[in-house]
């Protein structure tokens, strides 16, 4: 599979670099970059912190897109449509990691997905999408004799809390359980709270140090408590599942699709 990269010089760009030179299945492409940053012309390989590969990064998004079978794009919403247009334009797979993404964006991966493959997703590490998998299916298997909790650890300069992962979790536990999220979420606890409410999915947020990203979901029973856990050390996971996905695509006909298909949960 011939893969491109857009926005390879940014934070996740240099890593999909990486996952995709470390790849046996995958061939790197080629690599996009706003016209005006000073990566263009900068080689690929030096950009993902090993040797020169022979490849520049480019400002002419048209001539990756139509070199490449599938395109990674972590880079901002704003580009996300026009991508799907060039995707769209050249046969090409697309593959979407870029977050915050408005109501037109997602009409336009709607759009796109009917004539190519797109896969999207917020968080593409392999893990935690097998974490929010086993989250629903046990939450599906359990009553509400078990109380849900849900813990998260990030580091010190995070700004929002729950993390995004640890509300996806809670959603995936409420779709488990056949209920709403915000119906049910006790997203803070403090002074004379009476004892826990059945039925309730709490959230605890922890922050400190240099945190990567932990994740657990509580099962808590009379008798037994289940524990399902996931620690991020590097960031480098969201890139591996993203070309995971990429080499996915081959051979898939047109479609909307999430790490869950591509992963096997769906
Ligand atoms: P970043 O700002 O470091 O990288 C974005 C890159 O896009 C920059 O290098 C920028 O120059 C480039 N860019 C801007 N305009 C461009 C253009 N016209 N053509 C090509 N490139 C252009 O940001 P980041 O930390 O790498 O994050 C990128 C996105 O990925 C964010 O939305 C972030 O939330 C998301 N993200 C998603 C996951 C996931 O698993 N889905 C994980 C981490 C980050």
């Amino acid at each position: 599979m011939n893969i491109g990269i857009a926005g390879c010089a940014g934070r996740m760009g240099r890593m999909l670099l990486r996952a995709v030179l470390d790849s046996a299945e995958a061939t790197l492409i080629g690599g996009t970059e706003r016209e005006d940053h000073a990566a263009v012309g900068s080689d690929l390989g030096v950009l993902a912190g090993a040797g020169p590969v022979g490849l520049a990064a480019r400002g002419d998004a048209d001539a990756v897109f139509a070199a490449a079978d599938v395109v990674i794009d972590f880079t901002t919403p704003t580009l996300v449509a026009g991508h799907v247009r060039l995707a769209v334009a050249h046969g090409t797979a697309l593959i979407v990691g870029t977050t915050g993404l408005r109501a037109a964006d997602e009409a336009a991966l709607d759009e796109g997905a009917r004539h190519v493959p797109v896969v999207q997703a917020a968080n593409m590490s392999i893990g935690v999408n097998l974490l929010l998998g086993l989250t629903r299916q046990v939450a599906a298997r359990l009553d509400a004799g078990y109380d849900i909790e849900i813990v998260e650890m990030h580091h010190r300069h995070k700004v929002d809390a729950p993390s995004g992962t640890a509300l996806a979790l809670g959603r995936a536990a409420a779709e488990g359980r056949g209920v709403v999220l915000d119906a049910v979420s006790d997203r803070i606890r403090d002074g004379l709270t009476g004892p826990r409410r059945s039925g309730r999915i709490g959230f605890a947020t922890l922050r400190g140090g240099d945190v990567v990203g932990e994740h657990t979901v509580i099962f808590a029973g009379e008798g037994e408590r289940i524990e399902l856990t996931h620690r991020a050390t590097s960031r480098l996971i969201f890139a591996r599942g993203a070309v995971r996905a990429a080499l996915w695509t081959d051979g898939r006909p047109p479609g909307r699709y999430g790490m869950d298909d591509v992963l096997g949960l769906a």
